[in-house]
């Protein structure tokens, strides 16, 4: 789960992390209200879960009531990249000297938790990572060692910050590293970290993205939960056991097994297009599964061709093309389907499939040769 910037700073506060004061809110109203109450300047912050709002117009400074009340009225309800602001986050303003980034994620190659630290804060940790990675000091971690003050202080002079800012920033990043081990996080990312004009580091925002599978351990969790913002498309998966992840392409994709949904996704994109989704109907892919995947498929707007990819296994290619077969029959698709079916007895399962081909319906013998057919309906990217 994905917190907004408010329950990211509630959750770096209770691990000891310093944020500024503030409150979420959802009205003009109470934002003027929580904005007189904290005293000015304050920060307007627009809740959604998506990165460069400050540049989108989504971060403002309020100096007195009448600019509370007109950037709070600007806020809400504005479209950023898609995502539509419905709370903001008021907060004391804070003064800065320098902001720097800083973050701890997991490294699964290497086994370990991964921290990074870099001067160059408050942009994009991607543009800093292409255009000056030397910029970006990283640490691994292992998870068995945890992070000593020793270790910690090592990477923090490697990272250059100010000097000024090094007792704080081994203190802070010390308790960022707690907080995504014990608060169970895949992420917790803290863009910019500031050092202010009097000497003091402090969290300007907070990104943070918890691990689903440790929920049980964590009860204080369920506030969030019950705020969540799912992708609708993921909603209709999940309400139908599917495996489904959105994307933002143009060719939907089915397949049997996780791998193969992925490396279905990488051969739309080699020959030029893009996946709209990854989902995978696991083993069996009975009329029921493939009228599921395809429903949820057929929700998607953006969708302009779909990729149907089998490899049967211990489903064989006959139980499969009926199970596709019966599914048409039971879901009006919007978009044109190619088919490729391969393994344990795909020539029967592509025979059963032989009278229903269409210009609707299309079946290629191999994933290249479909994702290509599948591409060019769609139009390209
Ligand atoms: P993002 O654009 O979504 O990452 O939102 P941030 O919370 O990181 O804010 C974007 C930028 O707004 C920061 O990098 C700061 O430069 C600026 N900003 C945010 N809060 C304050 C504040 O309290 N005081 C000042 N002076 N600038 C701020
Ligand atoms: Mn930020």
């Amino acid at each position: 789960m994905d917190l907004f910037e408010y329950q990211g700073k509630q959750f770096f506060a209770s691990f000891g992390i310093p944020v500024s004061a503030g409150d979420a809110v959802d009205t003009v109203e109470d934002a003027v209200a929580v904005a007189d109450r904290i005293g000015y300047p304050v920060v307007i912050k627009a809740q959604v879960q998506v990165g460069g709002r400050g540049k989108a117009g989504g971060v403002k400074l309020a100096n007195n009531t009448e600019e509370a009340r007109e950037h709070a009225s600007n806020i809400l309800g504005l479209d950023i990249k898609g995502h539509i602001v419905k709370r903001v986050w008021i907060e004391v303003a804070s003064d800065i000297a320098e902001e720097y980034y800083a973050s701890f994620t997991l490294d699964r190659s290497a086994k370990k938790h991964l921290g990074m630290l870099s001067a160059e804060g408050g942009v994009e940790i991607e543009t800093v990572a292409e255009t000056n990675p030397d910029a970006i000091a990283k640490i691994w971690v292992d998870p068995a060692e945890g992070l000593s003050e020793e270790q910690c202080r090592a990477w923090v002079e490697a990272a250059k910050l100010n000097p000024k800012a090094t007792e704080g920033a081994v203190d802070i990043l010390r308790k960022l590293y707690t907080a995504y081990v014990d608060g169970d996080a895949d992420l917790a990312e803290i863009n910019p970290l500031i050092l202010t004009p009097d000497d003091r580091v402090h969290a300007l925002d907070a990104k943070v993205t918890l691990d689903d599978n440790a929920d049980f351990r964590h009860p204080e969790r369920d506030v969030w939960r019950g705020l969540e913002v799912r992708d609708p498309r993921e909603e209709l998966a999940h309400e139908k056991g599917l495996q489904y992840v959105g994307l933002d392409g143009t060719v939907g994709i089915i397949a049997n097994g996780a791998g193969l949904a992925m490396s279905t996704c990488d051969v739309v994109n080699q020959v030029g297009g893009s996946p709209a989704n990854f989902l995978d109907i696991g083993g069996g892919a009975s009329a029921e599964v493939m009228a599921n995947a395809l429903d949820v498929i057929n929700s998607d707007e953006k969708v302009k061709a779909i990729f149907i990819n089998i490899f049967g296994g211990i489903t064989r290619g006959e139980e499969v093309a009926n199970g596709i077969v019966q599914a048409l029959e039971r879901v009006d698709i919007k978009a044109p389907i190619v088919i490729r079916l391969d393994g344990t007895n795909a020539e029967e399962g592509r025979s059963i499939l032989e009278p229903h081909l269409s210009d609707r319906l299309r079946s290629q013998p191999t994933m290249l040769d479909a994702a290509r057919e599948a591409v060019a309906l769609a139009g390209g990217k």
